[in-house]
């Protein structure tokens, strides 16, 4: 399929003087006005190609619409509107009852990303949601199977969303246990009650302004997972505050007495 340009995403086209356009206006691109280039601006719908638009552009540029076009692609003022191709990525999101509202928030944000099916063998992507700290025996057996997880737990009005675990790939929960012990002996006393009732709990507490971050936060790192990129909460626990800020962002690295990384040697 041939170029579809169209003007980028939400850009208006202003007048700058009486020689010279601007596509958009922050900062802009200038362009030399010249008879026929406004009519053929308004026909850039993104489903045209170069030559429907050359036989519906006026008669003193259709001939000069192909190189027209090219050079306000090169120059950014123009895009190629071909729809890409849809990444495939299955997503199962998994709560706790208190969780569920900042879930559906989640949910709702990542149908936005309109990934495609991926299949009985595709890639798939577990995100959990916890009150609190996770029941280890629920996100270990991810890591044992190979299973890319994202988990993201409540802290009273905070949020927790990392770290994201591509198994031998980016570092597990138990690399972060492991290493997070070597500063605080009695961690392993806490996560050891993440496998039951706590002794009490406080009512659910997430402001929206922080469900919709944390929301975006995740549709963001998904969005760089699909792309090939790494994601912030790869190797990282991000910290969203009652406002939905960014409050800190906690490395975790691969841990010596954790062997996960041995799940991606060659
Ligand atoms: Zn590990």
């Amino acid at each position: 399929m041939s170029v579809r340009p169209s003007l980028p995403p939400a850009t208006t086209v202003v007048r700058r003087d009486v020689h010279h356009l601007q596509v958009g206006t922050d900062p802009g691109v200038l362009v030399r006005d010249r008879p026929g280039l406004v009519g053929l601006l308004r026909l850039l719908d993104g489903v045209r190609d170069v030559p429907q638009l050359a036989a519906l552009a006026g008669p003193e540029i259709a001939g000069d619409v192909p190189s027209v076009v090219t050079e306000l692609l090169a120059r950014g003022a123009l895009v190629d509107a071909r729809p890409p191709v849809r990444a495939r990525l299955d997503i199962a999101v998994h709560c706790d009852a208190p969780t569920q509202r900042l879930a559906e928030t989640v949910r709702t944000a990542l149908h936005e990303l309109d990934l495609a099916p991926a299949g009985r063998s595709g890639p798939r992507l577990y995100v959990h949601l916890s009150t609190g700290e996770p029941a280890r025996s629920d996100i270990q057996p991810l890591a044992a199977t190979g299973q890319a997880h994202l988990l993201i737990s409540t802290a009273g009005p905070r949020v927790r969303v990392g770290p994201l675990v591509v198994p031998g790939v980016s570092p597990c929960l138990t690399c972060l246990d492991l290493g997070q012990r070597d500063e605080d002996p009695t961690w392993p006393v806490v996560v050891a009650q993440s496998e039951g009732p706590p002794i009490a709990t406080g009512p659910a507490g997430i402001a929206p302004t922080a469900r919709w971050a944390v929301a975006a936060t995740v549709t963001r790192d998904v969005r760089a997972l699909v792309s090939g990129r790494r994601p912030r909460s790869a190797g990282a626990v991000l910290r969203l505050g009652p406002d939905g800020d960014h409050e800190d962002s906690r490395p975790v690295t691969f841990h010596h007495g954790c062997g996960c990384w041995l799940l991606g040697a060659p």
